[in-house]
């Protein structure tokens, strides 16, 4: 199948199962007006991201990487009253397009953003008690992959559900060269996820409106 007829599939599936409306349009475009590199997760993997929080019965939902809070909207979507999510930004302009985003959706009440190195904001959030959470995605920076397992590990309980994107990289992640850092994240972490006894992880290979990629989903067990 070529990349053109991928596109073609998503874009029908997008139109079939309703990937779309208009807060989640108006971010994209906002992202667009405000020059953010548009790889935000692609309509089809937000809404599986919404269904996983919702199958998993997520209350609170931790998220490595904001961008303008495209996939931050469709977990958020999935909380119940009182449920929260907080999403980690390195940077202030992003975060900025995000809250603005996230607000126009009517989801401000259970959105925390909050800016600054991931690793520092995990930091953060482990003294502050916060935690366990019942859903992490993460999808930042590749080569701290390995790291923000750790992290959420320690913010998890069993049960809780792990979400890493963009692990395969066009096929990629087979190369062993080590000459591409998110190469060796990505396959430093899946490597991880099969060693922790911990951890019961597959990872699914996507092709579709972001090319060719895939996401690993793992679940905690008891430590
Ligand atoms: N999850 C978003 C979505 O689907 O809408 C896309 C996130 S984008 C792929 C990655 C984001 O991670 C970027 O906004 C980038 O600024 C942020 N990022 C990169 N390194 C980071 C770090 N060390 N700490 C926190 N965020 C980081």
């Amino acid at each position: 199948m070529s990349e053109d007829q991928a596109h073609a599939v998503d874009d029908y599936l997008a139109e079939a199962l309703g990937f779309s409306d208009p807060a989640l349009e108006a971010a994209l475009a906002a992202n667009a007006e405000a020059g953010l590199p548009a790889i935000d997760v692609s309509p089809a993997q937000g809404k599986l991201l919404h269904l996983l929080a919702r199958v998993a019965g997520a209350r609170r939902i931790l998220e490595i990487g904001t961008l303008g809070g495209y996939s931050t909207i469709w977990l958020a979507r999935a909380l119940p009253e009182g449920g929260r999510i907080v999403s980690l930004e390195l940077e202030p302009e992003h975060a900025a397009v995000a809250r603005e985003n996230v607000a126009r959706a009517g989801l401000s009440d259970r959105v925390e953003i909050r800016v600054g190195r991931a690793l520092d904001s995990l930091a953060a959030l482990e003294a502050e008690g916060a935690g366990p959470f019942d859903l992490v995605f993460v999808d930042a920076d590749k080569p701290s992959n390995p790291d923000y397992l750790a992290a959420a590990l320690r913010l998890s309980r069993p049960g809780t559900v792990l979400v890493f994107d963009n692990v395969v990289r066009r096929g990629r992640v087979v190369e062993t060269d080590g000459a591409d850092s998110s190469i060796v994240g990505s396959r430093a972490v899946l490597e991880a996820l099969g060693r922790e006894p911990r951890i019961t992880a597959t990872a699914i290979q996507t092709l579709g409106v972001k090319g060719w990629d895939g996401f690993a989903l793992a679940i905690v067990g008891e430590g």
